[in-house]
């Protein structure tokens, strides 16, 4: 049987050993709360060495680094909109988040992927449409490609789990 290329798991995306763990950042790159400040502070201040070099990046974009003494290898850096009542652009700038840094991955071979919710914390997405669109844009990338091999979602808490996992059986 071919095994799936889509998972789900509930944890800590900081310890997850994989090729690549996706950052929901800031535009400035250089830190934050959330899954931010846990990633920066599991692969210590190089990556906020490598981080500084970048110029920051634009909402909706993504770049990529090492990930230094986090188990993964790289760290993909996206930056998620604000929800702002859906009407600024939120749902395609999330979509390309998922985009770029899917693409990103690809161009690097990498194999292996884990998505945080991206823009689901601090930046006040609502959870069932973020989760719709993150695996939708995961879902329509995957077929066309082979590389990432795997792409992890990582719901951290219990409230977005179900939600991931309805639309992910559909
Ligand atoms: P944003 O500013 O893009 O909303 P946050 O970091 O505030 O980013 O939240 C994004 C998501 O990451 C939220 O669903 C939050 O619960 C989750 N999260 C926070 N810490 C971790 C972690 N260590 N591992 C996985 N997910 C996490």
């Amino acid at each position: 049987m071919k095994k799936k290329r889509v998972e789900l798991i509930k944890g800590d995306i900081t310890l997850l050993d994989v090729d690549a763990i996706v950052n929901a950042a800031n535009n400035s790159l250089l830190g934050g709360g959330g899954v931010d400040g846990a990633i920066h502070a599991a692969a210590g201040p190089d990556l906020l060495t490598e981080c500084e070099k970048l110029n920051g990046c634009e909402t909706g974009q993504s770049k990529i680094t090492n990930g230094y003494r986090l188990k993964a290898k790289h760290v993909i850096h996206t930056v998620g909109p604000i929800w702002r009542g859906g009407f600024q652009d939120e749902h395609s700038l999330l979509a390309s988040c998922y985009q770029t840094c899917l693409k990103l991955a690809k161009e690097k071979k990498i194999k292996t992927l884990a998505f945080p919710g991206i823009s689901t914390g601090a930046y006040g997405f609502p959870l069932d449409l973020a989760a719709l669109i993150a695996v939708t844009e995961t879902k329509r990338f995957l077929n066309k490609n082979s590389y990432p091999e795997r792409v992890i979602f990582v719901t951290y808490g219990d409230d977005n789990y179900e939600t991931y996992r309805k639309l992910m059986d559909q």
